[in-house]
């Protein structure tokens, strides 16, 4: 804009801006498609202006923001709140359709929690599970994903790894049983107590 230019706009200015607004009125469909236009080519340009606003307006945004954040989260309660039976339901298919990983999840969450070395990605647990032949490792009973647990043969608490070849697949009741036992103490406990693990043990 030249000199001139700019002043004839400076005096008119309320007028142009009177006639852009009543434009923009009758023209509704047509200025949204000039804004899209716009914002789309000046994307980068835009967007300085906007950070350059924030920087000069921190507190202004802080206390927006505080705000803002503090009604988001009164909402989302008073959703889950009014939603509580539907998001269990959802949580609760969700893991129904996805056993491994829960198991998985579970597992790394005893990981973290106990910080032993090692570790073992579900393909590496599914081959595990496969060698054993998808079998109780202790009394040899048949399992599927819904039934095994991951047990270590040497417990966490006596040292032992997250390493997969320290995991094998159990059943419940085996896996309740060995508690910490190591692997040697519970081989020893179940050939004392035969009758409770009547599917065969292991030697
Ligand atoms: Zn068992």
């Amino acid at each position: 804009m030249n000199e001139k230019a700019r002043l004839r706009y400076e005096k008119n200015k309320k007028r142009y801006n009177e006639l852009g607004k009543k434009w923009r009125e009758n023209n509704k469909e047509k200025s949204k498609e000039y804004n899209a236009q716009y914002r789309k080519e000046n994307k980068e340009y835009l967007l300085l202006l906007r950070k350059d606003w924030v920087s000069r307006n921190e507190d202004h945004v802080k206390e927006y923001l505080k705000i803002y954040n503090s009604a988001r989260k009164l909402k989302m309660r008073e959703w889950r709140e009014a939603n509580r039976e539907r998001i269990a339901a959802s949580n609760r298919a969700w893991k129904t359709a996805n056993r491994d990983k829960v198991r998985m999840y579970d597992h790394l969450k005893r990981i973290r929690k106990n910080n032993a070395a090692g570790s073992c990605s579900p393909e590496q647990w599914e081959a595990r599970f496969n060698y054993h032949g998808r079998k109780c490792r202790y009394c040899h009973c048949i399992l599927d994903d819904r039934t095994v647990q991951i047990e270590h043969m040497i417990p966490l608490r006596h040292g032992g790894s997250n390493w997969p070849s320290n995991l094998v697949p159990s059943c419940k009741f085996c896996n309740t049983s060995k508690k910490d036992k190591t692997y040697k103490q519970f081989i020893r406990y179940i050939k004392e107590n035969p009758r409770l693990f009547d599917q065969g043990f292991y030697t």
